[in-house]
């Protein structure tokens, strides 16, 4: 037998519908937000994340799924969402249309990681990128649009931390105070960190090792070192979460694990899915656009992970009603009554009701426990006598509740 790759999973049949409640809410807050759906390659060019992800990230560094195709190109199968929606901005020369682009997409991501729990090599997102503003009201849009997700996903036992990183301005002087802090450290730290440490110090406050995170704990914080420019734009955004009722913690160390984030970034934790305990993570990248060659365009984003939602609601008992079971099941007594049932399945299917019959010769009572095992809202029996009639008993499964219905009644009384 040939197995699943490891870090992969199976959507199956008896567990689709919770995916599909997870995206519809997507769908929802995506509406609600005037958010338009995009839909970008699985694979890009490589060149694409080593540039628009940040070849100082573990993602660029160690994580890729990275091959060559047959002509010869490198090409790499997307880890994240934001490169190739901003690819996308740029090669269509939407900066020149009409602005703010304010977008989102559901799509499967690949990291080459180490599986555990919420870990796995090919994951999903549901993220949501906007495109042409600076203004602070646009960071806290896309924050709330998030926790509109996870409140219409029934998900409570969650914390949302932010910080700001500052621009290229302010970070300069915070690198510099962080470096001669770290410096005299350097050596007890992780191999990463030490390479981090002239290339990108701040991605060294995003190290996971236990020895690293004991020497960031006493770190300088970024926030204490935004120009005012920076300072202010948090302030705002702060402002527009407080307006709304929305809690947060300020946490000066979260960085965000790629590299291109400015000003604002945050993340949804949660305390119930082991260590891989963020859920949502996102911020501004001011700069991405124009490193990736377009013309300068601000833009903010996040990036849900929906197999971590999903642990998270089942982890908190989150239930989800499955919508998908059939409204009727129709059960036939014999050859005429079986094809009688299987005629009025197709005239309520027309009508857009959900309707079942028997395909594996089942015994009538064979049926009725196939029936309730799909979770069919209403059974009828259909024999020789309701065929002489055209009256069916409808039973209501939840109730036990018994209806004479004639057939040509059925969708009415279903409807
Ligand atoms: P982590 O710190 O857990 O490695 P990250 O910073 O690499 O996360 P992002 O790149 O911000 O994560 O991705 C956004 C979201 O995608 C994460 O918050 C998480 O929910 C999800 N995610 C990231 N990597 C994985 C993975 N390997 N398996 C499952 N979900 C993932
Ligand atoms: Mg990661």
């Amino acid at each position: 037998m040939i197995n699943i790759p490891k870090g992969t999973k199976d959507v199956l049949p008896a567990n689709s519908y919770k995916w599909q409640f997870v995206e519809e809410n997507a769908r929802k807050v995506a509406r609600l937000f005037n958010l338009k759906e995009v839909r970008t390659p699985v694979f890009e060019h490589t060149e694409l994340f080593a540039r628009g992800v940040g070849d100082t990230t573990d993602i660029v560094n160690k994580e890729m799924y990275t091959f060559e195709d047959k002509g010869g190109r490198s090409i790499t199968l997307k880890p994240e969402g934001t490169a190739g929606v901003a690819r996308m901005f740029i090669e269509n020369g939407m900066h020149a249309g009409v602005l703010p682009v304010k977008t989102f997409y559901i799509t499967p991501c690949f990291r080459y990681e180490r599986p555990q729990a919420g870990r796995l090599r090919e994951f999903h997102q549901f993220g949501i990128e906007i495109f042409g503003s600076k203004t602070p009201d646009t960071d806290a849009e896309v924050i709330f649009a998030a926790q509109s997700f996870l409140n219409k996903l029934g998900i409570t036992e969650i914390a949302l931390n932010i910080n700001s990183i500052g621009c290229k301005t302010c970070r300069a002087q915070y690198n510099a105070a962080l470096k001669a802090y770290l410096e005299p450290n350097l050596a007890d730290m992780c191999e990463t960190c030490k390479a981090r440490f002239d290339k990108n110090p701040l991605r060294i406050l995003d190290c996971k090792e236990e020895k690293c995170k004991s020497i960031n704990e006493n770190a300088p914080k970024i926030v204490d070192y935004l120009c005012d420019e920076c300072a202010s734009h948090f302030a705002l955004v702060k402002e527009y979460l407080d307006g709304q009722g929305v809690k947060y913690t300020v946490n000066p160390y979260i960085v965000r694990g790629l590299d291109y984030y400015s000003k604002t970034v945050f993340e949804f934790v949660s305390t119930k899915i082991g260590s891989q305990g963020t859920v949502c993570g996102g911020g501004r990248y001011d700069t991405l656009i124009e490193n990736l060659g377009g013309a300068s365009t601000p833009a903010i984003g996040f990036g849900a992970g929906i197999e971590r939602l999903l642990l998270l609601m089942e982890n908190t008992g989150v239930e989800i009603e499955d919508t998908t079971k059939p409204t009727i099941y129709l059960a036939g007594m014999d050859e005429l009554s079986r094809k009688k049932a299987f005629e009025l399945a197709m005239q309520i299917r027309s009508a857009g009701i959900s309707a079942e019959v028997d395909h594996m010769a089942k015994s009538v009572k064979a049926q009725f426990k196939y029936a309730d095992k799909i979770g069919a809202r209403f059974v009828a029996a259909i024999g020789s006598a309701e065929l002489e009639s055209g009256v069916c008993n409808l039973k209501e499964m939840a109730t036990g509740v018994q209806t004479a219905v004639k057939f040509e009644d059925l969708i009415t009384y279903l409807k």
